[in-house]
C-alpha cells in the first residue's frame, strides 16, 4: 500500500491551511483573541452563537465516529457530504490534469465539483441488466488508469438507480487503483440498504473514502452535518483546506439531539417503516397501468420508467405531488425518480397514477 498524500495535490501536500482562532488549544478564561463581541446577540437565547465553534465540535466528532464504527482521526464533519465531495476534488485534482471519474446515471454534484476545479470528467456508464443498474468494473478500472483519475466516485445505494456496488467491487477497485486514484463510496443512502458499510474496508486500503450523512435517514438535511471517513493523514488535508468554521453550532447542537439514543431508536423504526414502504410502493407501481418499469432500489427512492413520463410528471404535479424528473440523465428519458413518503404521501402517488390511465 503507497502513502495516500501521494495522491494529494503536490503543491498541498504541506499546507497547513488557515490558522484559525480556535486552532491553537490555548487555556483561558478571558477569550479577547477572535474579534467576538463581549455579549450576546438578544436573538440568541442562550449565547451559544456568540463565539466561533470549534472547527470539529468535539462531541459531536465523537457521537459520529461511534456511529460509524471508526476513529475520530478518520473523520472529517462538513457542510453535508457535498462539501466532501468538493474537498476531495479540490485536495486532489490539479485543474486540467487530473480527472473525475464516475459513473452515470448518478448524483450531480461529482460533475459540478469537478467542472468547477477544472478537472476532467470522466464518465464510465452503469450498465441496465435485468437486475438493475451495474457497474462495470474493469471498465471503471481500464477508464481510470488509462485517463489519470484521481478520483472515482462510487454512489451505493446509488442517485437515482437505486443499486449496490457489492464491497467486493470497492476492495477490487481500491486495489487497483492503489497509489493512483482514490476511490470514494457515496453511502448516503446506506441506512436502507441490506448491506454493510464500505467503511469496513478501511483498514485494508489508505486510498478508500467513505462519505455519509445525517441528511437521508437522520431525517435532517437543513443542518447540512455530511462526513468524510477515511485514512487520517488525508483527512487532516481536507481539514486544511477547510473553511475556518465549518459546522456552526446550532447544526452541531440538531445533531447531537438527532444522534442521542432514543433519537436513534426512532431514526431505525423510520428507517424501517420507510423500507417497508419502499418494498409496498415498488409492488404497486409495477402493477401500475402506465409504468413500464420499477428498479430495484437498497434507497429511500425509487426509479420508474413510463410509457409516457411526461404525462406522469404533469399528473403527479396536478396532484399536488412533486417527483424528481430524470428524463434529462442519459438512458433515463422516460424515468422518473420518486423519494417514498409517508403510506399516505405513498398511497396519493399510486391514485393520482391510476387516475390518470383511467383518463386515457
Ligand atoms: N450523495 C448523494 C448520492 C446524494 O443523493 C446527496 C443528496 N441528494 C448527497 C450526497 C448530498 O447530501 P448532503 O450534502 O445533504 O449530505
Amino acid at each position: 500500500m503507497s502513502s495516500v498524500l501521494d495522491l494529494v495535490r503536490e503543491d498541498l501536500r504541506a499546507f497547513s491551511g488557515y490558522a484559525s482562532a480556535r486552532t491553537q488549544a490555548l487555556e483561558g478564561e478571558v477569550w479577547l483573541n477572535a474579534n467576538e463581541a463581549p455579549w450576546p446577540n438578544p436573538g440568541d437565547a442562550d449565547g451559544q452563537c456568540r463565539r466561533y465553534p470549534a472547527p470539529q465540535p468535539p462531541a459531536l466528532q465523537a457521537r459520529l465516529a461511534a456511529l460509524y464504527g471508526v476513529d475520530t482521526s478518520r473523520l472529517l464533519i462538513g457542510r453535508g457530504s457535498d462539501e466532501a465531495i468538493d474537498l476531495l476534488v479540490r485536495a486532489l485534482c490539479v485543474p486540467g490534469r487530473d480527472a473525475v471519474l464516475a459513473t452515470p446515471p448518478v448524483f450531480g454534484m461529482y460533475a459540478v465539483s469537478a467542472r468547477l476545479q477544472g478537472a476532467p470528467f470522466v464518465e464510465v456508464p452503469l450498465h441496465d441488466t435485468v437486475d438493475g443498474f451495474a457497474l462495470d468494473v474493469a471498465a471503471v478500472r481500464e477508464s481510470a488508469l488509462a485517463r489519470s483519475a484521481r478520483l472515482v466516485f462510487l454512489c451505493s445505494p446509488s442517485n437515482p438507480t437505486g443499486g449496490l456496488v457489492p464491497l467486493a467491487d470497492v476492495a477490487a477497485l481500491a486495489t487497483a487503483l492503489d497509489g493512483r486514484a482514490l476511490v470514494v463510496v457515496d453511502e448516503a443512502y446506506v441506512e436502507f440498504a441490506d448491506a454493510p458499510s464500505a467503511t469496513t474496508r478501511l483498514d485494508a486500503h489508505v486510498n478508500l473514502v467513505v462519505l455519509r450523512t445525517l441528511s437521508k435517514a437522520h431525517g435532517l438535511a437543513a443542518a447540512r452535518i455530511g462526513v468524510a471517513i477515511g485514512d487520517p493523514a488525508l483527512i487532516a488535508v481536507l481539514r486544511c483546506c477547510q473553511a475556518p468554521y465549518p459546522v456552526p453550532t446550532p447544526c452541531a447542537e440538531l445533531a447531537l439531539a438527532g444522534l442521542a439514543d432514543a433519537a436513534l431508536a426512532q431514526t431505525r423504526t423510520r428507517v424501517a417503516q420507510t423500507i417497508a414502504e419502499r418494498d409496498a410502493l415498488a409492488a404497486a407501481l409495477a402493477v401500475t397501468p402506465g409504468v413500464r418499469r420499477v428498479y430495484p432500489s437498497a434507497g429511500n427512492f425509487l426509479l420508474v420508467r413510463f410509457v409516457d413520463a411526461s404525462r406522469a410528471f404533469a399528473a403527479l404535479l396536478a396532484a399536488g405531488i412533486v417527483v424528481r424528473d430524470q428524463r434529462a440523465a442519459p438512458g433515463l428519458d422516460d424515468a422518473l425518480r420518486i423519494t417514498v413518503g409517508t403510506p399516505a404521501q405513498n398511497a396519493r402517488v399510486i391514485e393520482a397514477l391510476q387516475a390518470l390511465e383511467i383518463a386515457a
